[in-house]
């Protein structure tokens, strides 16, 4: 057995330990570059993987080296490639001093500076939005796409533009960094942004102050309206008949209405069938979660505005743990920053990982439970959960059941064998060649990839 042969038996075994993010941001790009007679010593990527490897998977390494080689009892790892391997041991400083610059004063005609500040003020707009500040990933690009072409054009090319997605995604940024681009553009304009819940109390109390025909005049004559959050108006029967015709009244006279949601209109409930038909009519635009290199684009985006730096390896850190929410990782650069100024030090990249321990935990415990997945694999199929989680051995079972498979893995921690045991308990050898099937069939099956995206949509909603 080759060097290479072994490692290659022993990732085969870890594997299935593992989940696949773990499996994947730990064990990618390791090798073995020597084998003594009680020490193996692996090469790894980078100074994170060193020290989870040594630390927090040596015993699991070491059992399965032992299947083959039983007088090991030791594994140390070098950072470095398999052809340059460095031993280096110290920790990079990776935290610079802040640049911090000013912003350069920009001249404006007094009379268009004067009405934009005034609308400004009136607008409830926070001017820290900005298109400049949001990055376009595959994750984003359709509603970013959207809102550019709205605010060219307000009330003339998307009406309304109803944008949905998770929390933390980007929906707040792209509201109000319209909302600034129309006023820069078109300084008379009047715009309002504000979220369905204080709308929602605002007319209440105008309504127990007999205000409420004020209260809406106000709106009526405005030229754009962005309402942040509207999935707040479930249940709100009062509140979506009165925004109704708010609603009605600027769509009649071409004015832009501009909505968010974390779900689609079909799925807030009690939400009157004439006002979801009128937000379905519009554009809808979704957003997801970013992806990797989204991720990453994010956060030297983010640093670039800070006036910080932080070395690569702690920005793939960053990127590869969190990632449900850009608020999460915007927070746990702020962590970094905040320690940095209290202690005036460089720090260390494994005391940068250590601050932000807590904000990469509750990002893995906010992960898409299995159930959640089953049950929006079952819906989609119109099947029933317990069917999938079954023994049943139907046709129109067995597919479903596979694409949960394939779900679980791809969107949990879950090992191979835990997802085994929560479908019926099955052996992990079935569970991985049900999802090598369907990885298979995604490389040249748009219509899987379609269904697959489409369940993931309705995850959120079990
Ligand atoms: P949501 O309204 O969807 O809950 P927010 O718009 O409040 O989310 O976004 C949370 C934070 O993440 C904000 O500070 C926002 O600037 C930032 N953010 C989200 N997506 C992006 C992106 N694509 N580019 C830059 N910043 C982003
Ligand atoms: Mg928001």
């Amino acid at each position: 057995m080759t060097l290479d042969e072994l490692w290659q038996a022993v990732l085969g075994e870890i594997e299935l330990s593992l989940s696949k993010a773990n499996f994947i941001t730990w064990f990618k790009n390791t090798a073995i570059v020597d084998l003594s007679k009680e020490e193996l010593v692996l090469s790894v990527p980078n100074i994170f993987a060193k020290e989870w490897l040594e630390k927090k998977y040596q015993k699991i390494i070491l059992n399965s080296v032992r299947k083959h080689y039983p007088k090991i009892n030791q594994i140390s790892c070098v950072v470095g490639n398999n052809n340059s391997i460095s031993t280096t041991k110290t920790l990079d400083s990776v935290v610079t001093s802040p640049r911090l610059q000013k912003q350069p004063f920009v001249g404006e005609k007094r009379s268009a500076a004067t009405a934009l500040r005034a609308n400004l003020l009136h607008s409830n707009l926070n001017p820290r939005y900005s298109f400049e500040s949001f990055v376009v990933g595959s994750n984003n690009e359709l509603a970013f796409a959207a809102c550019q072409a709205v605010a060219k054009n307000p009330g003339k090319s998307y009406n309304p533009l109803f944008l949905y997605g998770g929390v933390g995604l980007g929906k707040t940024h792209l509201l109000q960094s319209t909302g600034n681009s129309i006023l820069q553009s078109f300084p008379k304009h009047r715009v309002k942004y504000i979220s369905m819940e204080r709308f929602a109390n605002e007319l209440i109390e105008a309504m127990q102050n007999s205000r409420a025909k004020e209260f809406k005049e106000e709106y009526v004559q405005l030229d754009t309206l962005i309402i942040d959050d509207i999935q707040f108006l479930a249940g709100k029967e009062k509140t979506q008949e009165e925004f109704f015709h708010v609603f009605e009244t600027l769509y009649q006279h071409g004015k832009q209405i501009i909505l968010s949601s974390d779900r689609p209109p079909k799925s807030i409930p009690t939400l009157e069938d004439r006002l979801r038909s009128r937000f379905e009519g519009g554009m809808m635009a979704d957003i997801n979660k970013p992806d990797l290199e989204t991720r990453i684009a994010i956060i030297n985006k983010k640093l670039a505005e800070k006036g910080f730096s932080l070395n690569e390896e702690v920005i793939s850190y960053l990127a590869e743990n969190i990632y449900h929410n850009v608020r999460e990782l915007e927070g746990a650069l702020n962590k970094i920053i905040a320690t940095y100024q209290l202690s005036r030090e460089p720090l260390s990249s494994a005391q940068i990982i250590e601050e932000v321990q807590d904000i990469v935990s509750t990002n893995r415990s906010k992960s898409t439970t299995p159930q959640q997945i089953i049950k929006a694999v079952a819906n989609f199929f119109e099947v029933n959960s317990d069917e999938i989680t079954g023994r049943c051995r139907k046709k129109q079972i067995i597919r479903p059941r596979q694409l949960a498979i394939f779900l679980i893995r791809e969107e949990t921690n879950l090992s191979f064998p835990e997802i085994g045991s929560l479908l019926g308990g099955r052996d992990h050898s079935t569970i991985i060649h049900a999802y090598e099937k369907i990885k298979e069939e995604l490389t040249d099956n748009k219509l899987l990839e379609n269904d697959l995206r489409s369940i993931k949509e309705k995850i959120v909603e079990y």
